[in-house]
């Protein structure tokens, strides 16, 4: 079974992180009026950012990364533009995560070509290889210690794939599944978490129970 490194990310971690982030805006002195946030990962962030830098214009843009089947290139695009004018405003762009940076470049194009009379991003965390680099982070992720964040905004949505993906494979108990993601993913979700996780995918008709083992249609 291939494995990935994961981490279970708290809401310590984003709290500190958000912290993190807006310590370096205030450093810079810079004064945002409107915040938007990447839908979806970057949600959350900026709300919790436009909470406590009290900046109550918050919108939203919708990037989604498509996969080569779905695309030839496999290339990010936007699929809910800016609803509102933002020309002459500061503007503060947020996501959760640059990885190939591609979503954010785009977003940030995007956003620049409304006419802002100011345009700086941000991210929570900012992998090394990304292509673009967010005027303001809180951490950075060496290359070779990526790793697929579990934001906790995203929990089922990822426990869900990984758990499908380790089924191609075995049939599990939860005790197995614990073992498994253990050893091939560096994380240790709790059993509520993991007995969520299969009921979403039985209730989804994706996998089936048979008393303590669980397999996939
Ligand atoms: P970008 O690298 O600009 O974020 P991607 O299209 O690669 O663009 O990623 C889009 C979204 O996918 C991110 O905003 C994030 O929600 C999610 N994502 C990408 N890489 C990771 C990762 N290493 N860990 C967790 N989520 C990720």
């Amino acid at each position: 079974m291939k494995g990935f490194r994961c981490m279970l990310v708290t809401w310590k971690n984003i709290e500190d992180w958000v912290s993190e982030v807006i310590k370096k805006i205030e450093l810079d002195k810079y004064n945002p009026e409107v915040i938007i946030g990447l839908a979806r990962g970057g949600l959350v962030p900026a709300r919790l950012i436009s909470d406590r830098m009290q900046i109550k214009d918050l919108y939203a843009v919708k990037t989604e990364h498509w996969g080569i089947t779905a695309t030839p290139d496999g290339q990010a695009r936007i699929t809910q533009t800016l609803p509102i004018n933002i020309s002459g405003k500061r503007v503060l762009v947020v996501d959760d995560i640059t990885d190939t940076g591609q979503s954010l470049s785009l977003a940030v194009d995007h956003v620049k070509n409304m006419g802002p009379s100011e345009l700086k991003s941000a991210t929570l965390l900012h992998i090394l290889h990304s292509k673009y680099i967010p005027d303001y982070y809180a951490d950075v992720v060496p290359e070779d210690k990526w790793t697929w964040f579990i934001f906790p905004w995203n929990v089922y949505e990822d426990l869900t794939n990984i758990t499908l993906k380790i089924m191609d494979e075995n049939q599990v108990t939860i005790e197995s599944l614990q073992d498994i993601y253990e050893k091939y993913f560096q994380i240790k979700p709790k059993k509520s978490q993991l007995n969520e996780t299969l009921s979403i995918l039985i209730k989804k008709g994706k996998i089936v129970r048979d008393g303590k083992i669980y397999k996939k249609l």
